[in-house]
């Protein structure tokens, strides 16, 4: 098992943002990586120092004008004048707009709701992010000749800001780049088929949308059923993708309040289809926001249920690559990370005997 940080994800340090008619202290904060780090350290696990592997991953993915935007958009917006927030947000959504003419038409144009402010250091934070989660990609792409397969099995990132909201040109819900569909598509140059299994509390609409079209790449979505619930315009069971994507996009919507069995009789047939798609290599988007205490949750998942959750991963017997992503019961995310470590090195272990 490899498992990766950069400590520039720390950086990024949100000071509010607006959801359901309310300005909202942030819950997405760098203290939430301080309780992760916390879990292999617990466990004598080592961390790796994600490497710089660049800016191309990313392009392949995102638009150049919105990643321009992500680093840019600070200096801009305190150049404006001395009125303007401590954050770039907007409370303007023109997607379509000409973003030529100044960084609040450029913010709504980017940023696709109230959830994804910019602060001075965010580019940093949003760039290592996708960094950590490229090393991982790396090391099978490095890997031709499977010298490294068993410790590359499973590899986890401990990435900060999360990515599976983030469009191919807009940020939203804590999410600037995808990093999902970042190492996804980064994988495509070796591997012919790559399953995204997205376990996050929230539906991963900016994953279903960059594949939308497309076989290559399966995405399924274990999450809280989007009627009234972010992100609320996507993560229907009916969205099954188009064209030669058809079928390729498989959506698991949960009723609000599913207790633990529900969540993992979801995830098993997620797993199912996962498993008949016979993936090269699986993405797992995990969110620590379906635990049962969560400020987001809207199901009952336990510690203990983590690592339930690893095993049925391991047990698939494909190479992962794990993303944290969600999570906001702070005080929790070390216990629950570490139930998570542990579904993996107890079957490790046992391969090994
Ligand atoms: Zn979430």
């Amino acid at each position: 098992m490899k498992i990766y940080n950069h400590e520039n994800q720390m950086l990024h340090h949100p000071q509010s943002y607006f959801s359901r008619g309310k300005m909202r202290q942030p819950q997405e904060k760098p203290e939430r990586l301080t309780e992760l780090l916390k879990a292999p350290e617990a466990l004598n696990l080592k961390i790796m120092m994600a490497d710089e592997i660049g800016i191309a991953p990313i392009l392949a993915v995102h638009d150049l004008g919105y990643v321009n935007f992500l680093k840019n958009a600070y200096s801009e917006w305190i150049a404006v004048d001395e009125d303007m927030g401590e954050e770039v947000q907007t409370t303007i959504y023109m997607p379509n707009n000409n973003d030529g003419l100044g960084i609040l038409a450029k913010a709504a144009k980017y940023q696709a709701d109230g959830s994804a402010p910019i602060g001075e250091h965010s580019w940093t934070s949003i760039y290592w992010s996708a960094q950590t989660a490229l090393n991982a990609a790396e090391a099978l792409l490095n890997d031709a000749d499977h010298q490294n397969s068993n410790e590359n099995k499973v590899q986890i990132c401990l990435t900060r800001p999360a990515g599976h909201h983030a469009r191919k040109s807009a940020a939203g819900g804590f999410c600037y780049l995808n990093n999902a569909a970042i190492i996804a598509e980064h994988l495509r140059q070796k591997f012919q088929k790559i399953a995204i299994i997205d376990t996050d509390m929230h539906h991963g609409q900016g994953i279903q949308e960059l594949f939308y079209d497309r076989n290559d790449v399966l995405y399924t979505s274990v999450h809280g059923s989007p009627i009234n619930f972010y992100p609320v315009v996507a993560g229907h069971e009916h969205e099954r993708g188009v064209g030669a994507g058809y079928g390729y996009n498989i959506n698991f919507p949960m009723p609000h309040g599913t207790d633990e069995s529900g969540f993992f009789h979801y995830v098993d047939q997620s797993i199912d289809a996962l498993k008949l798609f016979d993936p090269d290599v699986i993405v797992h988007v995990l969110g620590f926001d379906v635990y049962k205490d969560d400020p987001q949750a809207k199901c009952h998942v336990s510690t203990e249920g983590f690592k339930i959750l690893a095993e049925k991963i391991q047990a698939i017997n494909k190479p992962v690559i794990v993303l944290v992503e969600g999570g906001y019961c702070i005080e929790k995310l070390n216990e629950n990370l570490q139930a998570f470590l542990s579904g993996f090195t107890a079957e490790r272990t046992i391969d090994n005997d």
